[in-house]
């Protein structure tokens, strides 16, 4: 598939095969972009800017929710698209596609909600006798650069708002799953201007640090991991960065918690996706007195998981991303089994599958729950009280979201206060999410936030126009 710029096709004499992680084959090639193809992206970028802000509100508002009904219109082809290049169950392919949808109509909505505020200049000194008001106005381009989890969501998560507040885009789609976002961008195009929405696909250290190290980009929103995010954060200069990175949630489970509750918690949590789920459930934190019954009810759940062919109806576990990927996981958990932790049920490879595995006995300083894990394990850490809870689920550099199961009010609001996350879900694990909700973590795992209304705020710079009426 080619990259969209300017409305145009555009390849490269390098290309790049992209695979599917189930069975090895050859889904498309893609260009691998250099910096020149960049450029012309920058440029037809920056050239659309000008008929994009004449566009009125009410039409640039029509043709996203045209966009949503087209999606709406493809979405079993994007859908089996995504399962092959991402190895997500197909079900929860379908799962994102109506997000994707659901995100596009927020923002479609959203674009006539673009306000300023009057603001009382008497209020200050000398301010008597002017009027004034704000204006949200538009950064200009906004480059996009996403990861291959949750391609298709998130990034419309970056480029609705964006064009609902009159930016234009460049893409960086995944390099491990590019295609489903590139097929996106071509429905798009269908409805707005050459050069609103643009693609660049390549390698992120050369591509990506361009469009980051740019003057002629106004904004980055990057979502990824806190390796690449610190080096973007340290590079991007005096442009407007938001930065969506990595989790180490934890889902507490307290002494007085609905068991049943808590056990599908950690199945949605840590299982979705493979495991491979920015605010997916990386720590299981539970008090000793309920601990051996948790453990055995979520242990049950745990086999009832269907292992398969991801484009197969019924199979709930898909591959990893690569069985590079994979490997990665089968050596965290070997090296925290031979730290003393034990393996419950699963811990075997196959290729680019990896058993969903609950894991018992782990502390707080193994690597396995030190880092961010992007697998289908369940760790489980023991604690004492709500105090020791608390501190182990602070024990992190990470802070995106967290789920709390109790049903004791006090011990309930004690953890949505005292846990540094962005999020503090009470009941519910931390995979929870709407697409309207302030969405970015604290400490490590990001700078700035989205959902939909808040990256509106993000992608738009405040005007103030004051009129002296003395
Ligand atoms: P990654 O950081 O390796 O890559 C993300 C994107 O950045 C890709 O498009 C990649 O090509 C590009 N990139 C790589 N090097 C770059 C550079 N030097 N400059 C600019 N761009 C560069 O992440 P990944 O492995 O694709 O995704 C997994 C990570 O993403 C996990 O840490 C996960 O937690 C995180 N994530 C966060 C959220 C969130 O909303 N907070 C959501 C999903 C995933």
């Amino acid at each position: 598939m080619d990259m969209l710029i300017g409305g145009k096709h555009i390849s490269s004499d390098d290309l790049q095969e992209v695979k599917n992680p189930y069975d090895g084959e050859i889904i498309d090639n893609i260009p691998i972009a250099h910096r020149q193809t960049a450029d012309l992206a920058i440029k037809e970028a920056n050239d659309a800017k000008e008929g994009l802000v004449e566009m009125s509100a009410f039409k640039v508002s029509n043709k996203l929710f045209n966009v949503c009904e087209k999606l709406k219109d493809n979405k079993m082809d994007l859908a089996q698209l995504l399962t092959m290049e991402v190895g997500k169950p197909i079900n929860e392919s379908l799962v994102e596609l109506d997000r994707s949808i659901e995100t596009l109509k927020l923002a479609a909505e959203e674009a006539k909600r673009i306000y300023g505020e009057s603001v009382p200049l008497d209020a200050g000194l000398n301010g008597k006798g002017f009027f004034a008001f704000t204006q949200r106005v538009p950064l200009g381009v906004v480059a996009a650069i996403t990861p291959f989890n949750y391609p298709l969501n998130l990034t419309i998560h970056k480029i609705a708002p964006a064009i609902a507040c009159k930016n234009t885009v460049i893409i960086k789609p995944p390099t491990e799953a590019p295609l489903t976002v590139m097929k996106f961008a071509e429905i798009l195009n269908e409805e707005f201007p050459d050069g609103v929405i643009n693609t660049v696909t390549g390698y992120g250290s050369e591509i990506g640090d361009y469009l980051v190290t740019s003057p002629n980009i106004d904004k980055i929103s990057f979502t990824g991991s806190v390796t690449t995010g610190l080096m973007i954060s340290q590079k991007a200069g005096m442009k407007k960065v938001t930065l969506e990175l990595g989790g180490n949630d934890p889902l507490v489970v307290l002494k007085d918690a609905d068991i049943d509750k808590a056990v599908r918690g950690v199945i949605n949590g840590a299982f979705l996706n493979a495991g491979q789920v920015c605010m997916g459930v990386k720590r299981i934190i539970v008090e000793d007195e309920i601990a051996s019954e948790f453990t055995r009810k979520l242990v049950d759940a745990t086999d009832r998981l269907v292992m398969g062919n991801p484009l197969d109806e019924n199979t709930t576990l898909g591959t990893l991303i690569s069985e590079k990927a994979a490997m990665q996981v089968e050596e965290a958990v070997n090296n925290a089994v031979n730290d003393g932790a034990n393996i419950l049920t699963g811990g075997v490879r196959d290729g680019a599958f990896y058993e969903a595995t609950v894991i018992d006995n782990v502390t707080q300083d193994m690597d396995l729950v030190v880092n961010e894990t992007f697998g289908p394990i369940a760790p489980i850490i023991h604690v004492n009280s709500l105090d020791e809870a608390i501190e182990v689920a602070n024990d992190t550099e990470y802070g995106l979201q967290a789920g709390v199961f109790t049903n004791d009010y006090y011990s309930a609001m004690r953890c949505a206060n005292e846990i540094e996350a962005g999020t503090v879900f009470v009941n519910k694990q931390s995979t929870f999410r709407t697409d309207n909700m302030p969405f970015g973590g604290f400490k490590n795992s990001g700078v700035g936030k989205e959902g939909i209304k808040y990256a509106v705020s993000e992608m738009t710079k405040t005007k103030l126009i004051g009129l002296n009426l003395r």
